[in-house]
Protein backbone atom coordinates (compact mmCIF):
# COMPACT_ATOMS: atom_id res chain seq x y z
CA UNK A 1 0.00 0.00 0.00
CA UNK A 2 2.66 2.44 0.80
CA UNK A 3 4.52 1.92 -2.42
CA UNK A 4 1.35 2.93 -4.43
CA UNK A 5 1.19 5.56 -1.53
CA UNK A 6 -1.52 4.74 0.19
CA UNK A 7 -0.95 5.45 3.31
CA UNK A 8 -3.23 3.49 5.66
CA UNK A 9 -3.50 1.73 8.92
CA UNK A 10 -5.05 -1.60 10.02
CA UNK A 11 -8.55 -0.88 10.31
CA UNK A 12 -9.16 1.53 7.95
CA UNK A 13 -11.08 1.28 4.62
CA UNK A 14 -9.67 1.18 1.31
CA UNK A 15 -10.92 1.38 -2.08
CA UNK A 16 -11.88 -1.80 -4.05
CA UNK A 17 -9.56 -0.21 -6.96
CA UNK A 18 -6.76 -0.66 -4.61
CA UNK A 19 -7.69 -3.85 -2.72
CA UNK A 20 -7.89 -5.50 -6.11
CA UNK A 21 -4.64 -4.47 -7.31
CA UNK A 22 -2.96 -5.82 -4.31
CA UNK A 23 -5.19 -8.61 -4.94
CA UNK A 24 -3.32 -9.10 -8.31
CA UNK A 25 0.27 -8.43 -6.91
CA UNK A 26 0.03 -11.52 -5.01
CA UNK A 27 -1.63 -13.78 -7.80
CA UNK A 28 -5.57 -13.31 -6.64
CA UNK A 29 -8.54 -12.04 -8.51
CA UNK A 30 -11.07 -9.75 -6.39
CA UNK A 31 -14.65 -10.20 -6.96
CA UNK A 32 -17.35 -7.93 -5.83
CA UNK A 33 -19.66 -9.23 -3.58
CA UNK A 34 -23.72 -10.04 -3.66
CA UNK A 35 -23.87 -5.75 -2.84
CA UNK A 36 -22.54 -3.92 -5.47
CA UNK A 37 -22.82 -0.53 -5.04
CA UNK A 38 -25.27 -0.09 -7.20
CA UNK A 39 -27.28 -2.09 -4.99
CA UNK A 40 -26.55 -0.30 -1.87
CA UNK A 41 -27.98 2.36 -3.39
CA UNK A 42 -31.36 0.67 -3.81
CA UNK A 43 -30.76 -0.51 -0.30
CA UNK A 44 -30.80 2.87 1.15
CA UNK A 45 -33.71 4.46 -1.05
CA UNK A 46 -35.71 1.07 0.34
CA UNK A 47 -34.87 2.07 3.76
CA UNK A 48 -36.30 5.90 3.13
CA UNK A 49 -39.53 5.98 4.81
CA UNK A 50 -41.86 7.75 2.12
CA UNK A 51 -43.24 11.27 3.26
CA UNK A 52 -46.46 11.29 3.61
CA UNK A 53 -49.15 13.21 2.41
CA UNK A 54 -51.73 14.96 3.66
CA UNK A 55 -54.83 13.26 2.18
CA UNK A 56 -53.16 9.76 3.07
CA UNK A 57 -53.36 10.50 6.63
CA UNK A 58 -56.17 9.29 9.04
CA UNK A 59 -56.40 10.00 12.52
CA UNK A 60 -54.78 7.21 14.91
CA UNK A 61 -54.57 6.40 18.79
CA UNK A 62 -52.11 7.93 21.55
CA UNK A 63 -49.54 6.20 22.42
CA UNK A 64 -48.92 6.24 26.17
CA UNK A 65 -46.07 5.90 28.50
CA UNK A 66 -45.99 5.96 32.51
CA UNK A 67 -43.15 7.78 34.43
CA UNK A 68 -42.64 9.13 37.69
CA UNK A 69 -40.67 7.78 40.71
CA UNK A 70 -39.97 4.45 42.48
CA UNK A 71 -42.77 3.68 44.66
CA UNK A 72 -45.43 6.84 43.23
CA UNK A 73 -47.62 4.09 41.38
CA UNK A 74 -46.52 3.29 38.26
CA UNK A 75 -47.25 -0.44 38.35
CA UNK A 76 -50.77 -0.12 39.88
CA UNK A 77 -51.92 2.84 38.03
CA UNK A 78 -51.26 0.85 34.79
CA UNK A 79 -52.96 -2.02 36.04
CA UNK A 80 -55.74 0.11 37.24
CA UNK A 81 -55.61 1.77 34.00
CA UNK A 82 -56.24 -2.24 32.40
CA UNK A 83 -59.04 -2.85 35.01
CA UNK A 84 -61.47 -0.26 33.27
CA UNK A 85 -61.55 -1.68 30.35
CA UNK A 86 -65.00 -3.61 30.47
CA UNK A 87 -65.39 -4.00 26.41
CA UNK A 88 -63.60 -7.08 26.57
CA UNK A 89 -65.56 -9.15 28.46
CA UNK A 90 -63.36 -11.77 29.04
CA UNK A 91 -63.35 -14.04 32.39
CA UNK A 92 -60.27 -13.37 34.77
CA UNK A 93 -59.50 -9.52 32.62
CA UNK A 94 -56.75 -9.08 30.74
CA UNK A 95 -53.58 -10.68 31.06
CA UNK A 96 -50.81 -8.61 29.84
CA UNK A 97 -49.14 -10.72 27.49
CA UNK A 98 -46.80 -8.48 25.63
CA UNK A 99 -44.41 -5.16 26.21
CA UNK A 100 -47.71 -3.20 25.37
CA UNK A 101 -51.51 -2.86 26.05
CA UNK A 102 -54.64 -1.00 24.62
CA UNK A 103 -57.54 0.36 26.79
CA UNK A 104 -61.32 1.77 25.10
CA UNK A 105 -62.53 4.34 26.79
CA UNK A 106 -65.99 5.61 25.24
CA UNK A 107 -64.89 3.32 22.07
CA UNK A 108 -61.42 5.44 21.67
CA UNK A 109 -58.39 3.43 21.93
CA UNK A 110 -55.19 4.22 23.85
CA UNK A 111 -51.96 2.04 23.43
CA UNK A 112 -50.04 1.90 26.99
CA UNK A 113 -46.23 1.30 26.81
CA UNK A 114 -45.65 -1.24 29.77
CA UNK A 115 -42.23 -0.18 30.52
CA UNK A 116 -42.37 2.27 33.27
CA UNK A 117 -40.19 4.56 34.30
CA UNK A 118 -37.20 6.23 31.76
CA UNK A 119 -36.20 3.04 29.56
CA UNK A 120 -38.73 3.54 27.19
CA UNK A 121 -37.32 7.26 26.88
CA UNK A 122 -33.58 6.62 27.36
CA UNK A 123 -32.90 3.75 25.31
CA UNK A 124 -35.42 4.78 22.45
CA UNK A 125 -33.87 8.56 22.06
CA UNK A 126 -30.37 6.90 22.71
CA UNK A 127 -31.63 5.49 18.87
CA UNK A 128 -33.34 8.56 17.90
CA UNK A 129 -36.82 6.37 18.30
CA UNK A 130 -39.79 8.42 19.49
CA UNK A 131 -43.05 6.40 20.63
CA UNK A 132 -44.48 8.12 23.10
CA UNK A 133 -47.35 10.48 22.77
CA UNK A 134 -48.11 11.50 25.68
CA UNK A 135 -46.49 11.09 29.13
CA UNK A 136 -48.36 9.99 32.67
CA UNK A 137 -46.18 11.44 35.22
CA UNK A 138 -47.33 10.01 38.19
CA UNK A 139 -46.58 11.75 41.71
CA UNK A 140 -47.86 10.15 45.32
CA UNK A 141 -49.65 12.97 46.84
CA UNK A 142 -48.19 11.81 50.31
CA UNK A 143 -44.19 12.16 49.16
CA UNK A 144 -43.96 14.87 46.27
CA UNK A 145 -41.73 15.72 43.88
CA UNK A 146 -38.60 13.43 44.19
CA UNK A 147 -35.42 13.16 42.29
CA UNK A 148 -36.59 10.20 39.40
CA UNK A 149 -39.71 12.84 38.75
CA UNK A 150 -37.81 16.12 37.97
CA UNK A 151 -35.87 13.17 35.91
CA UNK A 152 -39.13 12.05 34.01
CA UNK A 153 -40.18 15.99 33.48
CA UNK A 154 -36.80 16.35 32.06
CA UNK A 155 -37.07 13.56 29.46
CA UNK A 156 -40.31 14.20 28.51
CA UNK A 157 -39.22 18.37 27.57
CA UNK A 158 -36.92 17.06 26.29
CA UNK A 159 -38.66 14.66 23.82
CA UNK A 160 -41.60 17.63 23.60
CA UNK A 161 -44.28 15.38 24.46
CA UNK A 162 -47.24 16.59 26.34
CA UNK A 163 -47.39 16.04 30.03
CA UNK A 164 -50.25 14.89 32.14
CA UNK A 165 -49.97 14.67 36.09
CA UNK A 166 -51.70 11.94 37.64
CA UNK A 167 -51.67 13.10 41.48
CA UNK A 168 -52.01 9.42 43.00
CA UNK A 169 -52.60 8.23 46.58
CA UNK A 170 -55.57 10.59 47.26
CA UNK A 171 -56.93 8.35 49.68
CA UNK A 172 -53.97 8.40 51.90
CA UNK A 173 -54.29 10.74 54.84
CA UNK A 174 -50.81 12.09 54.53
CA UNK A 175 -52.35 12.95 51.18
CA UNK A 176 -51.72 17.21 49.78
CA UNK A 177 -52.39 17.61 46.68
CA UNK A 178 -51.66 21.22 46.64
CA UNK A 179 -48.00 20.83 47.69
CA UNK A 180 -48.11 18.61 45.11
CA UNK A 181 -48.59 21.45 42.51
CA UNK A 182 -46.39 23.96 44.23
CA UNK A 183 -43.54 21.81 43.91
CA UNK A 184 -44.65 21.20 40.17
CA UNK A 185 -44.20 25.02 39.73
CA UNK A 186 -41.02 25.02 40.63
CA UNK A 187 -40.22 22.68 38.16
CA UNK A 188 -41.73 25.14 35.72
CA UNK A 189 -45.02 22.42 35.22
CA UNK A 190 -48.02 24.90 35.91
CA UNK A 191 -51.19 23.43 36.81
CA UNK A 192 -54.67 24.57 35.09
CA UNK A 193 -55.98 25.51 38.87
CA UNK A 194 -53.00 27.26 39.52
CA UNK A 195 -53.50 29.85 36.04
CA UNK A 196 -50.97 27.12 33.96
CA UNK A 197 -52.42 24.71 31.03
CA UNK A 198 -50.78 21.41 32.37
CA UNK A 199 -53.49 19.12 33.04
CA UNK A 200 -53.40 17.33 36.51
CA UNK A 201 -55.61 14.95 37.77
CA UNK A 202 -56.19 13.70 41.59
CA UNK A 203 -56.77 10.02 41.90
CA UNK A 204 -55.60 6.76 43.88
CA UNK A 205 -54.69 4.06 41.92
CA UNK A 206 -55.16 1.26 44.55
CA UNK A 207 -58.96 2.61 45.76
CA UNK A 208 -59.73 2.97 41.33
CA UNK A 209 -60.96 6.37 41.94
CA UNK A 210 -61.07 8.63 39.26
CA UNK A 211 -58.91 6.30 36.69
CA UNK A 212 -61.70 7.02 33.87
CA UNK A 213 -60.73 10.73 34.86
CA UNK A 214 -57.65 10.82 33.99
CA UNK A 215 -58.24 8.04 30.74
CA UNK A 216 -60.61 11.51 29.21
CA UNK A 217 -57.77 13.53 29.87
CA UNK A 218 -55.70 11.27 28.05
CA UNK A 219 -58.04 11.45 25.00
CA UNK A 220 -58.77 15.33 25.15
CA UNK A 221 -55.03 15.96 24.90
CA UNK A 222 -54.63 13.50 21.97
CA UNK A 223 -57.45 15.19 20.66
CA UNK A 224 -55.44 18.65 20.70
CA UNK A 225 -52.49 16.74 19.25
CA UNK A 226 -53.84 15.33 16.27
CA UNK A 227 -52.25 12.39 15.51
CA UNK A 228 -52.36 11.33 12.68
CA UNK A 229 -50.28 8.16 10.15
CA UNK A 230 -51.00 6.60 6.73
CA UNK A 231 -52.40 3.11 7.36
CA UNK A 232 -51.74 2.74 3.25
CA UNK A 233 -48.11 2.78 2.88
CA UNK A 234 -45.12 0.15 3.59
CA UNK A 235 -45.46 -0.61 7.58
CA UNK A 236 -42.78 1.14 9.57
CA UNK A 237 -42.10 1.41 13.53
CA UNK A 238 -40.00 0.64 16.05
CA UNK A 239 -38.87 -2.17 18.59
CA UNK A 240 -40.22 -1.78 22.40
CA UNK A 241 -38.62 -4.90 23.33
CA UNK A 242 -36.94 -8.32 22.22
CA UNK A 243 -35.92 -11.23 23.73
CA UNK A 244 -34.83 -14.80 22.63
CA UNK A 245 -37.28 -17.54 23.77
CA UNK A 246 -36.81 -21.13 23.61
CA UNK A 247 -39.01 -22.28 22.07
CA UNK A 248 -40.48 -19.70 19.29
CA UNK A 249 -36.90 -18.05 18.51
CA UNK A 250 -36.23 -14.37 18.33
CA UNK A 251 -39.81 -12.33 19.78
CA UNK A 252 -39.99 -8.79 19.36
CA UNK A 253 -42.56 -6.14 20.27
CA UNK A 254 -42.68 -3.77 17.58
CA UNK A 255 -44.89 -0.67 17.71
CA UNK A 256 -46.24 -0.10 14.21
CA UNK A 257 -45.94 4.09 13.82
CA UNK A 258 -46.98 3.83 9.73
CA UNK A 259 -48.33 1.83 7.26
CA UNK A 260 -49.98 -1.76 7.62
CA UNK A 261 -47.95 -4.65 8.69
CA UNK A 262 -49.00 -8.17 7.82
CA UNK A 263 -48.26 -11.82 8.10
CA UNK A 264 -45.71 -12.86 5.23
CA UNK A 265 -44.51 -9.13 5.10
CA UNK A 266 -40.10 -9.28 4.86
CA UNK A 267 -39.46 -6.90 7.10
CA UNK A 268 -35.95 -5.36 8.63
CA UNK A 269 -35.45 -4.29 12.11
CA UNK A 270 -31.67 -3.17 13.06
CA UNK A 271 -29.86 -5.88 12.42
CA UNK A 272 -32.14 -8.44 12.26
CA UNK A 273 -34.28 -9.86 8.94
CA UNK A 274 -36.85 -11.68 8.34
CA UNK A 275 -40.67 -12.63 6.88
CA UNK A 276 -43.11 -11.83 10.01
CA UNK A 277 -43.99 -15.62 10.55
CA UNK A 278 -47.09 -14.42 13.07
CA UNK A 279 -48.23 -11.67 15.11
CA UNK A 280 -49.31 -11.65 18.31
CA UNK A 281 -52.19 -8.83 19.98
CA UNK A 282 -51.58 -8.03 23.62
CA UNK A 283 -54.55 -10.00 24.47
CA UNK A 284 -52.04 -13.05 23.73
CA UNK A 285 -54.16 -13.61 20.22
CA UNK A 286 -53.15 -14.21 16.68
CA UNK A 287 -54.21 -11.41 14.30
CA UNK A 288 -53.31 -10.83 10.91
CA UNK A 289 -52.24 -7.32 10.33
CA UNK A 290 -51.68 -4.46 12.85
CA UNK A 291 -52.28 -1.24 11.64
CA UNK A 292 -50.68 2.23 12.98
CA UNK A 293 -50.76 2.79 16.70
CA UNK A 294 -50.92 -0.94 16.99
CA UNK A 295 -48.05 -3.05 19.33
CA UNK A 296 -47.85 -6.49 18.17
CA UNK A 297 -45.48 -8.95 19.29
CA UNK A 298 -43.46 -10.46 15.83
CA UNK A 299 -42.19 -13.93 15.68
CA UNK A 300 -40.14 -14.78 12.32
CA UNK A 301 -36.90 -12.65 12.62
CA UNK A 302 -33.45 -14.19 11.89
CA UNK A 303 -31.47 -12.81 15.09
CA UNK A 304 -32.94 -10.25 18.54
CA UNK A 305 -33.08 -6.64 17.50
CA UNK A 306 -32.30 -4.20 20.08
CA UNK A 307 -35.15 -1.79 22.07
CA UNK A 308 -35.39 0.90 20.00
CA UNK A 309 -34.16 -0.11 16.34
CA UNK A 310 -36.15 1.25 13.79
CA UNK A 311 -38.52 -1.65 11.58
CA UNK A 312 -39.30 -1.07 8.14
CA UNK A 313 -41.12 -3.41 5.42
CA UNK A 314 -39.05 -4.11 2.20
CA UNK A 315 -40.23 -5.10 -0.84
CA UNK A 316 -38.64 -8.83 -0.68
CA UNK A 317 -36.16 -11.14 1.27
CA UNK A 318 -33.73 -10.72 -0.61
CA UNK A 319 -33.57 -7.23 0.26
CA UNK A 320 -34.54 -7.84 3.51
CA UNK A 321 -31.83 -9.83 4.12
CA UNK A 322 -28.63 -7.69 2.16
CA UNK A 323 -30.19 -4.82 4.50
CA UNK A 324 -29.47 -6.49 7.85
CA UNK A 325 -25.91 -8.24 6.46
CA UNK A 326 -25.32 -4.02 5.12
CA UNK A 327 -25.93 -2.89 8.77
CA UNK A 328 -24.33 -6.16 10.65
CA UNK A 329 -21.38 -5.34 8.71
CA UNK A 330 -21.20 -1.64 9.55
CA UNK A 331 -22.09 -2.82 13.40
CA UNK A 332 -18.73 -4.58 13.31
CA UNK A 333 -16.26 -1.96 11.76
CA UNK A 334 -17.49 0.09 14.54
CA UNK A 335 -16.71 -2.17 17.15
CA UNK A 336 -13.49 -2.99 15.47
CA UNK A 337 -12.64 1.15 15.25
CA UNK A 338 -14.01 1.11 18.53
CA UNK A 339 -12.09 -1.43 19.90
CA UNK A 340 -8.28 -0.22 18.24
CA UNK A 341 -9.15 3.34 19.76
CA UNK A 342 -9.02 1.94 23.33
CA UNK A 343 -6.08 0.38 23.05
CA UNK A 344 -3.94 3.32 21.51
CA UNK A 345 -5.87 5.19 24.58
CA UNK A 346 -4.13 2.03 26.72
CA UNK A 347 -0.98 2.66 24.75
CA UNK A 348 -0.85 5.86 25.58
CA UNK A 349 -1.54 5.33 29.03
CA UNK A 350 0.93 3.39 29.99
CA UNK A 351 2.98 5.93 27.68
P1 LIG B 1 -44.06 2.01 41.21
O1 LIG B 1 -42.74 1.70 41.84
O2 LIG B 1 -44.14 3.44 40.80
O3 LIG B 1 -44.46 1.07 40.12
O4 LIG B 1 -45.17 1.89 42.39
P2 LIG B 1 -46.16 0.70 42.70
O5 LIG B 1 -47.32 0.71 41.79
O6 LIG B 1 -45.40 -0.56 42.83
O7 LIG B 1 -46.72 1.18 44.13
C1 LIG B 1 -45.88 1.30 45.27
C2 LIG B 1 -46.68 1.12 46.52
O8 LIG B 1 -47.67 2.14 46.64
C3 LIG B 1 -47.44 -0.20 46.53
O9 LIG B 1 -47.41 -0.72 47.83
C4 LIG B 1 -48.87 0.20 46.17
O10 LIG B 1 -49.84 -0.65 46.70
C5 LIG B 1 -48.96 1.58 46.76
N1 LIG B 1 -49.93 2.44 46.06
C6 LIG B 1 -49.99 2.68 44.74
N2 LIG B 1 -51.00 3.50 44.44
C7 LIG B 1 -51.62 3.78 45.62
C8 LIG B 1 -52.77 4.56 45.98
O11 LIG B 1 -53.44 5.18 45.17
N3 LIG B 1 -53.07 4.62 47.30
C9 LIG B 1 -52.36 3.96 48.25
N4 LIG B 1 -52.75 4.07 49.50
N5 LIG B 1 -51.30 3.20 47.94
C10 LIG B 1 -50.94 3.10 46.65
MG1 LIG C 1 -43.37 -0.54 39.31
Amino acid sequence: LMKMGTMATINQEISFEIASLICNEFGYNLIKSDTSEIEELEIEALMEIEEDDEKDLLPRPPVVTVMGHVDHGKTSLLDAIRDTDVTSGEAGGITQHIGASEVNVNGQKIVLLDTPGHEAFTSMRARGAQVTDIAILVVAADDGIMPQTVEAINHAKAAGVPIIIAINKIDKPGANPERVKQELSDQGLLVEDWGGDVISVELSAKKRINIEGLLEMVLLVAEVEELKANPEKRAVGTVIEAELDKGRGPVATVLVQGGTLRVGDPIVAGVASGKVRAMINYKGRRVKQAGPSTAVEILGLSEVPSGGDQFVQVPNDKAARLIAEKRQELRREEMLKASSKISLDDLFEQL
